[in-house]
């Protein structure tokens, strides 16, 4: 049975804070095998330090909000990563760096690797970052981007 909104309670200033909420502190999972793997550490070094804007590795996928794909995607590593999608809570989101995941990159066309992890995980990217490999600038601003969208309420629902 649906509970009603006692007076005076503004739902959508509500939303909104939680919008706010959400998109400050985006804890981040890694899902990373292949040489991108080195732009995204050095988006975490002090030069860039993504964490200033509250971007946190999470060391779980039941508190990550962010799934960070990079690398090709074997065929046989492909039910570990449903898994982990499958563990991480919603609304949650999916950034994919690199040319690998989102065409497999130099390895395409070979007969073990995935294609597009779209085709695995059945969701549509938040962010896709191109580049063999991207730069750290590149995985900043998709971050930031997410973020934004997130704290505008026009990504995301509560
Ligand atoms: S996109 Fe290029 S740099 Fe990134 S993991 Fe694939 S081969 Fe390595």
């Amino acid at each position: 049975m649906a509970r009603e909104v006692p007076e005076g309670v503004n739902l959508k200033e509500i939303m909104s804070v939680l919008s706010w909420i959400k998109g400050s502190s985006l804890w981040n999972l890694h899902f990373c095998f292949g040489c991108c793997s080195t732009e995204i550490m050095a988006t975490m070094m002090p030069r860039f330090d993504i964490e200033r804007f509250g971007f946190v590795p999470a060391d779980t996928p039941r508190q990550a909000d962010v799934l960070v794909a990079n690398g090709p995607i074997s065929r046989k590593i492909v039910p570990r990563i449903q898994r982990l999608w499958a563990q991480m809570p919603d609304p949650k989101y999916l950034i994919v760096i690199g040319a690998c995941p989102m065409s497999g990159g130099p390895y395409q066309g070979s007969y073990n690797i995935v294609t597009d992890i779209r085709d695995v995980l059945h969701v549509e990217p938040a962010a896709y970052i191109p580049g063999c490999p991207p730069n750290p600038e590149g995985i900043l601003e998709a971050f930031i981007m997410l973020k934004n969208r997130i704290k505008e309420g026009s990504y995301g629902k509560f």
